[in-house]
């Protein structure tokens, strides 16, 4: 998600809607008040969606000028994600009897559309706003360069990934597209890329997930003890991206990587 933060994109915005919120209020002889619709979502990892960086900002903008008592800045989603805006879109589009779907065709998330304004689907953003339409039930009324299954499709496995990776999360047993997946190749780290396995040490374990007797030479798979759950277990991690992928055990039969499915990435050959 970070590859999408733009800098200081909220301090540019605010600063242009501050100065023309002043010369409405200036000619019109009137407070002003400032609506933003930033959010710190679910995960939150703007700095400038912050409501410490607003105070801030308010205070700096309110110094700078003459008649910043007339402003004001509102930040009614600060603690909401996306879901949160849509349902009160929902309602705010009933209430001002305007076509929700209408209004949100003509949205962009995306930051990096193709020729025709669409988005893959695939970045932090989009991924956020995809959930949220799914979340609340709809489809997202705007065009993708796929189509709506398949994007939804590519949004959750994106959320689990996140959720197995970066928050140590575990995928249902016997759901990974990995766990009877037998084919001669490489399995790779899905975050960066690092050679973990090799198809040779695969085995079905009948646990439900991917298992490996040895991890690849190239590896240099983290190992630490892990005692979440009230059991003493050993959590392996990436070494290129310290993102979690499982568990090791060692049983009678050998080490048994016991590793998510969503984590890997398979190459043939
Ligand atoms: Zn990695």
């Amino acid at each position: 998600m970070k590859a999408t933060v733009v800098p200081n994109r909220n301090a540019i915005f605010t600063s242009i809607l501050y100065g023309y919120a002043l010369s409405v209020a200036a000619e019109e002889d009137t407070d002003v008040e400032i609506a933003l619709g930033v959010h710190s979502g679910d995960h939150a990892i703007y700095p400038d969606c912050r409501p410490e960086f607003y105070e801030s900002l308010s205070q700096a903008f309110s110094l700078g000028n003459w008649d910043s008592d007339r402003i004001s800045l509102k930040l009614p989603y600060i603690d909401s994600n996306k879901e949160a805006i849509l349902r009160d879109s929902l309602n705010s589009c009933k209430l001002l009897g305007l076509d929700f779907d209408t209004v949100f065709a003509n949205t962009n998330t995306s930051y990096n559309p193709d020729s025709l304004g669409r988005s893959s689907g695939t970045s932090g953003a989009d991924v956020e706003r995809i959930l949220a339409f799914h979340a609340i039930g709809r489809m997202d009324p705007v065009e993708y360069v796929d189509n709506w299954e398949q994007v939804l499709e590519g949004a959750l496995k994106a959320e689990l990934r996140y959720q197995v990776m970066k928050m140590n999360g575990t995928e249902r047993p016997f759901t990974g597209d990995y766990d009877k997946h037998f084919e001669n190749g490489i399995y790779n780290c899905a975050e960066c890329g690092k050679e973990l396995f090799l198809s040779e040490s695969k085995f079905d374990s009948g646990c439900g997930w991917p298992a490996f007797s040895k991890e690849s030479t190239e590896a240099e798979i983290i190992q630490l003890t892990d005692n979440s759950h009230g059991m003493r277990r050993i959590e392996v991690r990436c070494s290129g991206c310290d993102s979690h992928l499982g568990h090791l055990f060692h049983e009678s039969s050998g080490p048994r990587y016991c590793i998510n499915s969503i984590c890997l990435d398979f190459e043939e050959g």
